[in-house]
């Protein structure tokens, strides 16, 4: 207690010792629980602690004297559990929001209540010794999903979640601490977490095991690196470039031929390959020709901006130095992404900013170099005759169209391409951005994942389509539409096995044709309407299976359920006015 004051009384901070609270934490089992006597002078004499089963909430978390965080999600899960009680209201069986609009009030009223400060206790990519906080959180995250569809009541709620696009609270969890862990590459160098991450310890803290969960080595970004007040300079646009790229291409080459010889151009390039894998590549050229090149490899967990903005960095440190860059005038760093040339007189504040800021560093050095005064002068004489103004030398970077055919940018195009194929360097870092995606390809995988693990006695006739981590096309279906698959798709709807297994007495367990009801029923009898609505879909046949396994299925019984339901209609309105 002294040491606290002492450090407040050292950092000008004056604690209110009259609203401080106290808690124990100790995994050992004894039951000591000592109050902590307070200095004079401070109104009060000791501060009490916190009963041994008591809480004490902070910033909305229930901490309690195990830190098993489990009373917080307790409490999470009885708020969570009203919002989706609440949501129950919403919507009936065939009546009612449409089922998007549902999930929409799932994902914003009950996720993040019964996911709050999930962080603090969720260990990303294991479940050990949380499994049960995560069936706490899965209670209210089913009722919410299973008000948000038109389904029976004792539909699987595996079912329920492939239909809505919510994974089990499992991989939920997974996704929020891992965003978390990526929000921490954001924070500044003196914040507290930033500490929590680096501090040496004998077995990793939860906060280290957090950031180990990223993939790589990540990279970090200061927020605070400029003030919100400080303005950037203007984007740079040393030539201006026409309209449509047939005609940017032709200006650009023409202000390439009235450039001086002695001018330095470095043309780079970034490259993404299908599976994930990303490269750079620059070519350093002056005089009409190549002086220097390269390509790297810049592993899966890059963006493609990323990518050009570390080719860009490479290759201007690359014409640095080159063997003649101290004859060399101007520097024209040339590429075909406009938000990264917009960033090198700019302020970057998200991803790459260490490298952008590598980029503005190398331009100043190349106009600060040493240079000869001999040939400086030559130079200043050479642009006096040609009519320009010399104001010493240039290094911009310069926006070309990419993939016409520009000599230096094809060049650099093919080396990036190539440079994606190799290995990343030991020293690369994923960049902010391509954590970011990391995190929402993990959560699209890991529920693949969970929906081919998970038993599969739903999957008759034959399998369903892999869940989508969103709105699908099933779930835009109307209401009632979406009632009648999920019951042929789950049996669990007006069938006869299903009546009989829950005893309904009084419910009719024949089809018209005579035959028992049953799931997929309809496809094959012969007195269903329209049969051949069900049978194609934009120009293709499908197979009977077809309509209740597969996305296309879906909406062509939702189109045969639209026509057959006015088809009743004017039956309907035909015998009123016949009668
Ligand atoms: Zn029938």
């Amino acid at each position: 207690m002294d040491r606290i004051l002492a450090w407040c009384k050292n950092n000008a901070v004056q604690l209110d010792l009259g609203k401080s609270e106290l808690i124990h934490l100790t995994r050992r089992r004894i039951t000591d629980n000592p109050a902590v006597r307070l200095p004079p002078g401070h109104g009060q004499e000791q501060v009490s602690p916190t009963p041994l089963r008591g809480t004490l909430r902070w910033l909305g978390v229930e901490l309690d004297r195990k830190l098993s965080f489990r009373q917080h999600v307790l409490r999470m899960q009885a708020k969570a559990m009203t919002a989706a009680n609440a949501l129950k209201m919403l919507g009936g069986h065939a009546r009612g929001a449409p089922p998007a609009v549902m999930r929409q009030a799932v994902t914003a009223c009950v996720l993040p209540v019964a996911t709050y400060a999930a962080e603090a206790w969720w260990t990303p990519g294991t479940d050990r010794g949380s499994k049960g906080l995560a069936s706490l959180v899965d209670k209210p995250l089913r009722a919410a999903i299973r008000a948000a569809l038109p389904a029976w009541r004792t539909t699987p709620s595996r079912l329920l979640h492939h239909t809505v696009g919510i994974p089990p609270a499992r991989v939920v969890l997974d996704m929020v601490a891992r965003r978390s862990a990526t929000r921490m590459a954001r924070l500044d160098p003196a914040h507290v977490l930033t500490d929590a991450r680096l501090r040496p310890c004998e077995r990793p803290t939860h906060v280290q095991r957090l950031w180990r969960a990223l993939p790589g080595r990540p990279e970090r970004a200061n927020p605070l690196a400029y003030a919100p007040w400080t303005n950037p300079a203007p984007p740079p646009r040393p030539v201006a470039l026409g309209q449509d790229r047939e005609e940017q291409t032709r200006s650009f080459e023409e202000w390439q031929r009235t450039r001086p010889p002695t001018d330095m151009w470095v043309f780079s390039d970034g490259s993404k390959k299908s599976d994930g894998s990303t490269g750079g590549g620059w070519v350093v050229r002056c005089t009409g020709r190549t002086i220097a090149e390269g390509k790297a490899g810049y592993g899966r967990h890059v963006e493609v901006f990323d990518a050009e903005a570390r080719a860009l960095r490479a290759g201007l440190q690359a014409a640095l130095n080159a063997p003649g860059a101290h004859l060399a005038g101007n520097l024209w760093a040339c590429l075909d992404n406009k938000a990264v040339v917009d960033l090198t007189t700019g302020l970057p504040r998200g991803t790459s900013q260490t490298t952008l800021q590598g980029v503005q560093s190398l331009l100043h050095k190349w106009r600060e170099r040493p240079q000869d005064p001999t040939l400086q002068a030559a130079r200043r004489a050479i642009a006096a005759a040609r009519g320009e103004e010399n104001d010493g030398d240039q290094a911009n970077v310069v926006w070309l169209p990419g993939h016409k055919g520009i000599d230096g940018n094809e060049a650099a195009d093919c080396l990036a391409s190539d440079g994606a194929k190799t290995a990343a360097a030991e020293n690369n870092r994923s960049s902010l951005a391509g954590m970011e995606r990391w995190v929402r390809t993990m959560y699209r995988e890991d529920f693949k994942c969970w929906w081919e693990k998970t038993s599969d006695d739903l999957q008759r006739p034959s399998p369903l389509p892999l869940p989508v981590a969103g709105v699908s096309k099933e779930l835009k279906l109307p209401r009632a539409h979406l009632a009648r698959l999920l019951a042929e798709r789950s049996g669990h709807g007006d069938f006869a096995e299903y009546h009989q297994r829950f005893h309904h007495e009084d419910a009719v367990l024949n089809c018209v044709c005579g035959a028992r009801k049953a799931p997929a029923h309809f496809l094959w009898c012969h007195r269903t309407p329209m049969p051949s609505l069900l049978r194609r879909w934009r120009g293709r046949v499908l197979a009977r299976e077809e309509v209740l396994t597969t996305t296309h299925g879906a909406q062509a019984l939702s189109r045969w359920l639209t026509a057959t339901r006015n088809e009743r209609l004017e039956d309907g309105i035909r015998q009123a006015w016949e009668a």
